[in-house]
């Protein structure tokens, strides 16, 4: 399947039905939207309307039309019966010993996917999806082994932040002293292969009418789609991260089978063009520590070299890998870690260690909904070699 323009091809199996109950979401739609849905059910002053409808959807969390006390009495039954405001269904929730929160939620479609958020002393970190499943298959990760089930829509992106806030007890929404600051698309599924989704989510994500969250509090991360690189840096705005794990062209092909498509110099040229990248705002490099296959000292010279010839203001993320079962890596040992993290850190880059979080509640790319799932190794290699197959037909 061949889609023209810049945009690679996408499969998306399936497309997301209505409500069983008919009803129309109204989260993830746009002020311009919701208004032309209230007309078109005969609500009056659906200008006004619409704004106080996001105003109680996005600054105060509501989800019954019935508390919108700003809205006539007689017409909110008429909103009910027609709209609704909901949030993912949440099939389970689990807190590690650490803080780190980790839900496995279904859509409308019974569609299962997840959302961690996790804790630190001076912020908190909601890690969204944005596909159920993801049609590449690194190596090392989990969702890879699942088939792309479909891409997420606008409403259930924002709608995992809403669940969120719910949770953490944090509407209204007003920027002072909450407990979710930061967001990173950094869960199921691979943003930028649903990009208007994402960009139209994170929108409203970052709209000031919206959830008003920064877009220097929201990172992105790819794991190499270059050409929607400028657009993402363009139309959304936020930081950057790009998972690297590897530098030559020999290992990433393995590891991160994208990089077949898009090589390390075309990626890294991405990203020295990507818009709004400074010192202060800097893109990260995801690096997954894999023993005895990315982790050797002269991968970690390569990747200051490789820094330094493309100028780009980046720092490291070193990510202990975590493993699952019937996966062919084991993690570098924490010596190893170290090592490569001084190594760069004496060229002067940024390299912390990202401490595991969660590992109690299994809190780690695709694990909570695979341990439900319980594939065998054999069905995981099958759909590896059948995904390989149409995403080298894709690219061909
Ligand atoms: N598809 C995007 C975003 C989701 S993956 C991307 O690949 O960037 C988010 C991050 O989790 C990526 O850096 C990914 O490499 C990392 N990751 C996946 N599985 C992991 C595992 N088992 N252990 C450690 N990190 C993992
Ligand atoms: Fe998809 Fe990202 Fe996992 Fe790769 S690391 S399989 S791109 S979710």
């Amino acid at each position: 399947m061949q889609i023209p323009g810049a945009i690679d091809p996408v499969p998306v199996p399936r497309s997301v039905p209505a409500r069983a109950d008919g009803r129309t979401d109204l989260v993830g739609l746009s002020k311009d939207e919701v208004r032309t849905e209230l007309e078109a059910a005969g609500v009056v002053n659906a200008k006004l309307r619409a704004k106080q409808i996001w105003h109680w959807i996005y600054n105060r969390g509501v989800t019954d039309f019935a508390a919108m006390t700003d809205i006539a009495k007689d017409v909110r039954p008429l909103l009910a019966e027609k709209f609704a405001i909901g949030r993912p269904e949440v099939v389970t929730a689990q807190v590690s010993s650490d803080g780190t929160r980790k839900w496995l939620l279904r859509s409308a479609d019974g569609q299962d996917y997840e959302m961690v958020f996790i804790p630190d002393a001076d912020r908190g970190t909601l890690c969204v999806s944005s596909q159920i499943g993801c049609t590449l298959n690194c190596r090392f990760c989990h969702t890879g082994t699942m088939k792309l089930v479909r891409n997420l829509t606008p409403g259930e992106i924002v709608g995992q932040v809403m669940l969120a806030r719910d949770a953490l007890g944090e509407w209204p929404s007003h920027p002072e002293g909450r407990l979710l600051t930061n967001i990173v698309m950094m869960g199921m599924g691979e943003p930028l292969y649903n990009f208007e989704s994402v960009k139209k989510g994170l929108g409203i994500v970052m709209d000031g009418d919206g959830l008003a969250l920064s877009k220097r509090r929201i990172t992105l991360s790819t794991s190499g789609v270059v050409p929607m690189m400028a657009r993402a840096g363009a139309e959304i705005g936020v930081n950057l991260a790009v998972s690297l794990h590897a530098v030559t062209k020999e290992i990433r092909d393995e590891i991160v089978p994208i990089n077949k498509k898009y090589g390390i110099d075309e990626l890294l040229s991405a990203c020295a063009a990507y818009p709004g990248a400074n010192n202060a705002r800097r893109i990260t490099f995801e690096y997954v520590m894999l023993k005895d296959k990315n982790d050797s000292d002269e991968d970690a010279r390569e990747l200051v070299r490789l820094i330094r010839k493309y100028k780009l203001p980046a720092k490291v993320n070193l990510i202990p890998f975590n493993p699952w079962p019937g996966v062919g890596y084991e993690c570098s040992d924490d010596e190893r870690i170290a090592r490569f993290s001084d190594i760069i850190f004496r060229a002067g880059i940024s390299a912390p260690v990202r401490t595991p979080r969660g590992r109690d509640i299994m809190a780690a790319c695709g694990q909570l909904k695979s341990a439900a799932e319980k594939i065998s190794r054999a069905e995981l290699d099958r759909r590896a070699a059948e995904k390989e197959a149409s995403w080298e037909t894709a690219a061909a």
